[in-house]
Formats: structure tokens, sequence, C-alpha cells
């Protein structure tokens, strides 16, 4: 993603707690409280501009939202669009690195991962970035119920091949393969901006959902 700075940006998201969380350590292992309720909470790590889980909250009320981003320039413009929206009670960003989910979760907090059109760092070098690099799965098993499961889109078909290798070796179980969503897309899928982009220019949307054991 092409990021520009925004000085701004860390003032607003400053300014607005009550959806980007301030200090998201403080919520580990009482995610309910914060939503004031009991229902599962979903997260997606690398939220972008925040379509998705924006999408997500306001199509499935009954389940809690937490979008991931790194970058204050980009989880700033998921923010005013969360702020343009009538209330989502059930959903919240974070403004973090998903390698340290394990500082802002406890096993339970978490019901299912996202992950969309993730960074694909072809170069081998840089593998362990990939957030379906074994490494980030192991956290996730950490963090999700057993049989919990990871989701997964993308247009890049390296990282897609990758993924499911890296899924399987894991021990994980492929429970749904598709290798072009959008032809028959499901009716309650929800699209992504890179999703947008990408089915505009013709180009397959490949997605998984795997499940640990
Ligand atoms: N999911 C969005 C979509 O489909 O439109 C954005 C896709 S964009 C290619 C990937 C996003 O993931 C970027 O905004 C990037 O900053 C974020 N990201 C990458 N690695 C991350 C990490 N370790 N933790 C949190 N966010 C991350």
């Amino acid at each position: 993603m092409r990021l520009r700075h925004k000085p701004w940006a860390e003032d607003y998201i400053k300014a607005h707690p009550e959806v980007v969380i301030a200090d998201p350590e403080s919520r580990k292992g009482k995610w309910h409280e914060e939503f004031g309720n009991t229902n599962p909470v979903h997260v997606e790590v690398g939220t972008g501009k925040g379509a998705f889980v924006i999408g997500m909250a306001r199509q499935n009320p009954h389940i809690n939202y937490i979008g991931i981003e790194l970058y204050d320039s980009v989880i700033v413009v998921a923010l005013e669009k969360v702020l343009e929206q009538e209330s989502l009670p059930n959903l919240r960003l974070l403004n973090v690195n998903g390698k340290d989910l394990t500082e802002y979760f406890d096993k339970g907090d978490i019901g299912q991962v996202y992950l969309n059109f993730s960074d694909p760092w072809p170069k081998t070098r840089h593998a362990k970035r990939r957030l379906t690099h074994a490494n980030f799965l192991t956290l996730y098993k950490e963090l999700l119920p057993e049989g919990g499961e990871v989701h997964f889109k993308t247009d890049n078909r390296g990282l897609f091949e990758y993924s499911l290798m890296s899924m399987t070796d894991f021990g994980m179980k492929l429970v749904f393969v598709s290798l072009d969503l959008h032809t028959n897309e499901p009716e309650d899928n929800v699209r992504t901006e890179y999703e947008e982009k990408f089915a505009a220019k013709g180009q397959p949307i490949y997605r998984l959902e795997a499940k640990f054991n």
C-alpha cells in the first residue's frame, strides 16, 4: 500500500479512543467488558482502510469486530469511515502490529481471524513477515479456541499457494478453497478496498478457510 504521511493522523486517532483503543493491553482477557456483551470477537489483521470490518460489523451485529492496522496514516481513513456511520457498537480498531497479538489478547478472547489481501512479501528473506507464516499461525493458534478458523482472501497467486502449504504443513485443515471467489460470489461476501480494485481489473480472487485442530 502506498503510504502518504498524514501529520494530523496521530492527534485525530487520540481524539477518538472510543473507536481506536488507546491502551489495548489493558483489555487483554476482558474484551467482553469493552463491548458490553459476551458475543464472539473476530479480528482482522491488516485492516487497511476498513471497508471489510465495517461491512462485517454492519452485516453481523451479534459479532464483535476488531480491525488491526500497523500504520496510523492508513487506520485513520478507517476511523473516518467509522465516524461517518450510524453507531457501530460492535467495532473497534487497534493501531498496532499483528505480530504482538498476545500482548492484547488472551486465549479465548478471539473466535476467528481474517486476513485480507495481506502484503505478499515475495522475497524469501522476508517470508517471516507474511501473515500466513508459521510464526503468525503459532500466534493465532495460541489465541483461537480449538477448531478456530483463519479466513484468507488475496489476489496474489504466489501468496495463496504459499499460504495453502504453510497452513497444511502446520497441521491445519482446509475447509474451503476457491480459486475464483467472484464467479458465484456468495451473497454475504464483504469486499475489501483491495478486492474491489482487483475485481475491477478482472483478476481472480482466491479465498480459503482453514481450521486449527
Ligand atoms: N485488508 C485491506 C484490504 O484488503 O483492502 C488492506 C490490504 S493492504 C495490501 C495490507 C495492510 O496490512 C496494510 O495496510 C498494512 O499496513 C497492513 N499490515 C501489514 N502487516 C501488518 C501487521 N503485521 N500488523 C498490522 N497490519 C499490518
